[in-house]
């Protein structure tokens, strides 16, 4: 594709890195077909290539985001199907994280929709923040059917108490930064990404990361300083909190990697994962030290699936007899390009497992986007659960808590992947299967 950005545009670095990729793409539209607003909306500007154009334009003409642009803009779940189809390699995600940014810095939101997102970037990265609120959306939780109007604010308010759970774990020991020991001899040392949100909806997973971690050998530490890795504020154009967030990171794992080092930087989300394998990107025009500590951060950073490949996992109990329907979170296949390993493991542990027709398909979750696009996401929601469920399978596992949240209370229990390992491995199961195992 032809651009025409002046020279003076091209001294801004992310208008030069927008510059190569926008050059990159050769507008077949090979990518519409597996791009879930274009596969709902049928409408190209709801579609990679048209998104690409109005970016294109956006830069080129160097003026505000007008409300048209936002609009697709805001649609786009980030989920990067259209990387992993299209066949020219356009690196669509950096590209539609620079227009996230110019778009919030040259367009003003309706005041509404500017405090709904100053909230969550507000609340989502603080665990405490965030356990208050979720504790107030659990009581009012019921209200939410009797909320009026068909307006966006109505479905974002619904979409919030439908999304907030019932009955908030109580907080983990793991949340503290500390060091857990390897049981054995020490095989490697690794760093965990806590998280900010996962925590507190989930302290499960963390726990049994930790668990199967420790118990292969691994000692794991959680970092002091460590927290959110950023993508929340990221995704939604605000870079200089995503920048704090991704800098307090680097440093605290920094410190690890130069003190007793590290073999790796351990991520059960896998949201938090691709950002985290991005921070290189993030840096780049940043001064050193912190442009090499964040490139050693982002080679460090791994997949709960990709160490478990590495160091080698195997199971203690007898298989469980269960199907579990495999959901490829967006993050994992299309970000990470992780496909094989999750299922490969599930087997390895005894589980029949099962893949639902249009795995490429996101489910809707995309960080912040089920609070912020409810209708499509519930679209999305109902055609991923339709698919997972015509596989009958016992249960689902998705190595994503925003997906694990967005597919709940679906008809079928949802679990961390990792937990169903470390089910088999020794450890508790899973409290989402009680009841699924006996009737199994
Ligand atoms: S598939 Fe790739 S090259 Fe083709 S239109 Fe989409 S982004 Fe451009
Ligand atoms: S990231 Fe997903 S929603 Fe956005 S344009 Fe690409 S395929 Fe479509």
């Amino acid at each position: 594709m032809q651009t025409s950005f002046t020279a003076e545009q091209l001294r801004d670095p992310d208008t030069a890195a927008s510059n190569q990729v926008l050059r990159t793409c050769v507008h077949c539209g090979f990518c519409t077909a597996t791009c879930p607003t274009f596969v709902l909306l049928g409408d190209e500007l709801d579609s990679p290539r048209g998104r690409i154009y109005l970016i294109k334009d956006m830069l080129e003409t160097g003026r505000p985001a007008t409300e048209e642009v936002v609009r697709h803009v805001d649609r786009c779940l980030s989920c990067l199907a259209c990387m992993t189809t299209c066949p020219s390699g356009v690196n669509y995600m950096h590209l539609v994280d620079h227009a996230r940014a110019y778009i919030e810095t040259s367009y003003r939101r309706p005041w509404a929709e500017r405090s709904l997102r100053s909230l969550l970037a507000m609340l989502l990265p603080r665990p405490w923040l965030l356990r208050l609120a979720l504790l107030g959306a659990g009581f009012a939780r019921p209200l939410g059917p009797l909320i009026p109007g068909s307006g966006m604010l109505s479905q974002r308010l619904r979409a919030m108490l439908k999304l907030a759970p019932r009955h908030l774990p109580a907080p983990s020991a793991v949340e503290t930064p500390r060091e857990y020991p390897a049981q054995g001899r020490r095989r490697a040392r690794v760093a965990l990404l806590a998280g900010c949100a996962q925590p507190v909806l989930a302290p499960s997973i963390n726990e049994a990361t930790i668990r199967l971690l420790t118990r292969l050998g691994v000692e794991v530490v959680v970092a002091r300083g460590a927290g959110c890795c950023g993508a929340l504020a990221h995704h939604m154009g605000k870079h200089d909190p995503a920048m704090a967030a991704a800098r307090a990171n680097i440093a605290a794992w920094s410190r690890e990697i130069e003190g007793e080092g590290l073999d790796a930087v351990v991520v059960n989300t896998s949201g938090c994962g691709t950002t985290v394998k991005d921070y290189g990107f993030m840096f780049r025009g940043e001064p050193e030290p912190w442009r090499g500590r964040a490139e050693r951060v982002a080679g460090l950073a791994a997949d709960i699936s990709e160490v478990l490949t590495r160091i080698g996992y195997a199971p203690t109990r007898d298989p469980p007899g269960l199907t579990v329907a495999y959901h490829a979170a967006c993050s994992l296949q299309h970000g990470q390009k992780i496909t094989a390993e999750p299922k490969a493991l599930l087997r390895r542990a005894g589980f029949r497992v099962t893949e639902p027709a249009e795995g490429h398909l996101c489910c809707g979750s995309a960080g912040t986007y089920n609070l912020l696009q409810p209708e499509i996401a519930g679209r999305l929601r109902a055609r991923k659960l339709g698919n997972l469920r015509a596989t009958r399978p016992d249960l689902v596992a998705a190595g994503n808590i925003g997906c694990i949240t967005q597919l709940s209370d679906g008809g079928v229990p949802v679990v961390h992947t990792v937990e169903l390992l470390d089910w088999m491995a020794g450890g508790p199961e899973p409290t989402a299967l009680a009841g699924v195992v006996a009737t199994a």
